[in-house]
């Protein structure tokens, strides 16, 4: 197909100083667990971005030298001969399909406590450790001879950098790391030439900017990542002065926001193109070309950007790892098979955890060097089979979906009239629209395939299963919350949980809403506690959250909203009870007990919502087994055999689609990345 001309322009090569991009996708540098670590699982990463048609393709934040480690944090390094030649994996991956590899040179200063090499931190000033919360450590203040110290490695970095093959080099100023640690005037004390006012604070960017030139001296150019506040007007440090007097000295402006919360926002606070004030008023400041990113998955908004004069490239994270074949689904006139980030953040949250990244929308992504998996082929279907699929939730679509791609004669059964399972009542909550693009993309999919029937209003018990007589059964029929109270804080259900005036999720979630005064209760401790009080809050509920943790919605922290949550519940008004747990619910009181001393209080409310832990729906599958060996497969997937997130149950569907009739022979779990030649020990 061919694509509306008035994309043309997304798609002109565009001079990066000495070299050019060959269109204008750019994925910026994103973090992605994978670093110094993990480098064919990065390089496979990333070569599959440029086979998708990002024009420029970047590391994650990549240290220079080992006096900065991130460690727990994976981040890429370029320390020495070993690092070139794994770098180089990805370079010639990149390369392989015409785009630009672009590395990102960082040293983190006061938000890097060197965990691994235990050298001393360094920092502009000496400033408690910002690396972990808590940690007990100050960096130590650089003194001139550091200055000129770090200014070598930085000059040696990029000098491998060459060698590495990249093609972009990055200055790194922002994110707190040590370059940022000189700009901030809050941060940076010193009282030499180094220190004070903007021109003092900007000096060291400006002379490694200036090494960084003089190094690669035109084999390669130089992009500098910095940020501004999202209110222009709003600049304490004077960031956009700061950057008038550099404006002109780099190749490339890589232009972020200086609240992360604002730059990699989930879509419950965040929305598409929310940064372009502040990157509109950059690029008028420099003739320099200018990235930004902005979470963008529409094409005419990106197009918008471009026309508009905001900026030159349309930068990209997110966007990238939902779809990385998204630029060239738009070449090639195919705008609604784009995979559109939802923004919810699973993927960040996975480098917090120091895991590989994951997302909820691309099930492979991660997965490329491990099992082998591209987004956009799949083996072709092992045998003219058929497959039954049962529940149209994230698992059991986006097995209809593979499975179809595959070519399987594929039934997708659905109790309900609208098919989306989960998806439906949780992209009701508020803020959480953007979460039905899960189940809009698949149907959307399932809808140009004539090898996928699909049967909504169909509950089918075993009988029913039985009498279609499929080869293979795929049972993802979802999972409901318990009412009882059984999560993490107790095994056992609370006294008087069966009272009619304990109400379950699912109500809540489809508007049958009591009057009066509620109580959520989260053992939960993810988003679904947060936003039911926030829904209870807009139907004007006086609502008390209570929650055994010390934090709201814990596990937001590494999807880097918690503050955002607490942020919003505290505005709507809604009652904070931490470190308490529920023992009974009875005469429309809550009997609670401190986490920490036993203590008990008591809350009253005119009923409660317990947000603990979910029931598996496998009844259906249990009732099958005595059936089995009628079935070639007979498995429950998603929620139905463990419940979790979106993005577990999506990957769930996808891998069992995935594995149907596959062979030995291709790339399981148990690939490994670990070196295992040339071992020794050292004996001190
Ligand atoms: P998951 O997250 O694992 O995909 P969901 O709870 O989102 O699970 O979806 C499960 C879907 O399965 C729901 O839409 C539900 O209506 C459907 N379902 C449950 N039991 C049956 C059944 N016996 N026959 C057909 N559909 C079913
Ligand atoms: Fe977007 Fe969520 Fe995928 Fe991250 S995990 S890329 S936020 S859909």
């Amino acid at each position: 197909m061919s694509r509306d001309p008035k994309y043309d322009i997304l798609f002109e090569p565009l001079k990066i100083g000495p070299v050019t991009a060959p269109n204008r996708f750019y994925q910026v540098p994103h973090c992605c667990g994978m670093g110094y670590m993990r480098p064919q699982m990065m390089a496979s990463m990333r070569g599959i971005k440029a086979e998708g048609g990002w024009g420029v393709v970047c590391t994650e934040y990549c240290s220079i030298h080992p006096s900065s480690d991130d460690m727990p944090f994976p981040h890429a390094s370029i320390w020495d001969k070993g690092d070139i030649k794994n770098l180089r994996l990805m370079t010639d991956a990149v390369h392989a399909h015409g785009s630009l590899a672009g590395i990102e040179l960082w040293h983190g200063g006061q938000s890097s406590a060197n965990l691994y090499t235990r050298r001393q931190a360094i920092s502009a000033s000496s400033r408690p450790n910002d690396a972990l919360v808590g940690m007990p450590l100050q960096t130590q203040a650089m003194t001139k001879d550091d200055i000129a110290e770090l200014r070598k490695w930085h000059r040696a970095a990029a000098q491998r950098a060459i060698e590495a093959g990249f093609d972009i080099v990055y200055v790194y100023t922002n994110h707190g790391y040590l370059l940022n640690n000189f700009l901030s005037a809050e941060w940076n004390r010193r009282d030499d030439e180094y220190g004070g006012s903007p021109a003092n604070r900007v000096r060291l960017i400006r002379e490694i900017i200036e090494d960084t030139l003089e190094v690669v001296s035109g084999r390669c150019a130089v992009a500098v990542r910095y940020s501004i506040p999202a209110v222009p007007h709003q600049d304490p440090d004077d960031l956009v002065g700061m950057f008038s007097q550099i404006a002109e000295l780099p190749d490339l402006w890589d232009i972020t926001v200086t609240d992360y919360a604002l730059e990699m926002g989930t879509a419950r606070f965040v929305q598409e193109a929310s940064n372009q004030l502040a990157v509109a008023k950059i690029k008028s400041l420099t003739s320099k070309p200018v990235v930004s990113v902005g979470r963008f998955t529409s094409p005419d908004t990106m197009l918008k950007q471009i026309t508009s004069g905001t900026q030159d490239f349309i930068g990209a994270a997110r966007p990238s790892i939902a779809d990385p074949f998204l630029p060239n689904k738009i070449k090639h006139g195919r705008p609604d098979d784009i995979r559109e980030c939802i923004g919810c953040n699973v993927c960040y949250a996975h480098d917090s955890l120091n895991a590989p990244i994951r997302c909820t929308q691309n099930p492979t992504m991660g997965e490329e060097w491990r099992r082998g998996w591209h987004p956009e082929r799949i083996a072709k279907k092992h045998a003219d089979e058929s497959v039954l699929v049962i529940g149209s939730g994230p698992a059991g679509l986006e097995a209809a979906c593979a499975l179809g791609q595959r070519g399987y004669a594929v039934i997708l059964a659905e109790a309900e009239r609208e098919l989306g399972g989960r998806i439906n009542q949780e992209s009701s909550l508020p803020g959480m629209s953007e979460v039905a693009r899960v189940r809009d993309w698949r149907l959307g999919q399932l809808a140009k395939m004539d090898n996928v029937d699909i049967y909504p209003s169909s509950l089918l018990d075993a009988e029913a299963i039985l009498e279609l007589s499929p080869t293979h059964v795929f049972v993802a029929t979802g999972a409901h919350w318990r009412t009882d109270g059984v999560g993490r804080h107790s095994a056992s259900p609370f006294d008087g949980f069966q009272d009619h005036t304990v109400v379950s999720v699912e109500d809540i979630m489809c508007g049958e809403i009591p009057d009066g005064r509620a109580i959520v209760y989260d053992d939960d401790h993810y988003c679904m506690g947060n936003l039911l009080a926030l829904k209870l809050r807009q139907c004007a509920i006086a609502v008390t959250l209570i929650t055994p943790a010390s934090l709201v919605g814990g596990w937001h922290s590494y999807t880097d909203d918690q503050p955002a949550v607490m942020r919003q519940l505290i505005d709507a008004g809604i009652d904070i009870v931490c470190n308490r747990g529920l023992l009974s619910w009875q005469d429309a009181t809550a009997q609670l007990e401190c986490v920490f001393t036993g203590s008990v209080s008591t809350i009253e409310a005119e009923y409660l919502v317990p947000v603990t832990s979910r029931i598996a729906n496998d009844s259906l599958w249990h009732a099958l087994q005595p059936f089995a060996e009628r079935f070639k497969t007979l498995q429950r997937i998603g929620d139905c055999a463990a419940p979790g997130l979106i993005a577990h149950a999506v990957y769930a569907g996808h891998q069992a689609a995935r594995e149907l009739g596959a062979t030995p022979s291709q790339p399981d779990d148990n690939r490994r990345e670990r070196k295992v030649t040339e071992l020794k020990i050292v004996t001190p």
